[in-house]
């Protein structure tokens, strides 16, 4: 059993970002989620938030304090892919993945850090992605705002270790969501092949592992990478 505490979960509509507030309500917590549209999961309260928008990632804080109390974990989730070829990626599917992916995770810590530095406690857990180091065809944008946010959790690290904060990333490997879904039967049965575990993974596997580097368990584990990938980034 690990300290009940206050989540956010920026996402927490759809996905991966759903599959981590269930997984922190079933641990017994005080969870939140950020959605633009839709709900989180029953039991987790739901705040409207676009994580591009400082005013609107602030307005969505202080609704959670008021309801929850100060947040002591936050998981920044929210992401989004725009693929396309290097020579036809337009500034604006460049820019725009990196506004909400890193931008995004930026302004959620940012936000947090305050309550955070005041309790001398805090979880922060960005979610990355394999493909942040271990690249990928097609996601010059994507990867680069994934590769970024290692050097985001470490420098939290660095500021702010000895304040009982820790900054961690999962890097998810292939993760039967929307975002997967997407992908043509051929290319995933293809990605398939070089996956040892041989299978995409459900997204509450992502969860547990956010649910422990959150955990009473983990607070000596910080600027960490822990993949959830099947084996597939391994050696990166
Ligand atoms: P989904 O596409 O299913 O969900 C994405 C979530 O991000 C939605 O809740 C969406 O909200 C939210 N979001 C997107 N843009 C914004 C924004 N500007 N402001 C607020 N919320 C926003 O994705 P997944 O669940 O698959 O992915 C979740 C995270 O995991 C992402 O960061 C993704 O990069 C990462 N990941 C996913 C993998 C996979 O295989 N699925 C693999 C590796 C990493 P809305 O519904 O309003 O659009």
């Amino acid at each position: 059993m690990t300290t009940p505490r206050t989540v956010l979960v920026t996402g927490g509509n759809r996905g991966i970002g759903y599959a981590i507030a269930e997984e922190f309500i079933a641990q017994g917590h005080r969870v939140a989620v950020t959605a633009r549209s839709g709900e989180g999961p029953e039991g987790a309260l739901t705040v409207r938030a676009d994580v591009t928008d400082s005013a609107s990632v602030d307005a969505a804080f202080g609704e959670v304090e008021e309801k929850l109390g100060p947040v002591e974990v936050v998981v920044a989730n929210a992401g989004i892919t725009k693929d396309t070829l290097l020579m036809r990626m337009t500034d604006e599917a460049f820019d725009s993945v990196v506004e909400t992916n890193l931008g995004g995770a930026f302004r959620v810590v940012k936000r947090a850090n305050k309550g955070m530095l005041k309790a001398r406690f805090g979880r922060i857990v960005l979610i990355s992605s394999v493909v942040g180091l271990f690249g990928g065809a097609g996601q010059v944008n994507y990867a680069s705002s994934k590769a970024a946010l290692v050097g985001m959790a470490r420098s939290i690290t660095r500021e702010l270790g000895a304040r009982g904060i820790t900054a961690n990333v999962v890097a998810p490997g292939f993760i039967e969501t929307d975002m997967t879904a997407e992908l043509p039967e051929a290319q995933q049965a293809e990605y398939k092949k070089s996956i040892p575990a041989g299978r995409f993974a459900a997204p509450s596997e992502v969860a547990k592992a956010v649910a422990w580097l959150a955990s009473d368990d983990a607070g000596y584990i910080s600027g960490a990478v822990i993949p959830v990938d099947g084996g597939l980034g391994m050696g990166h």
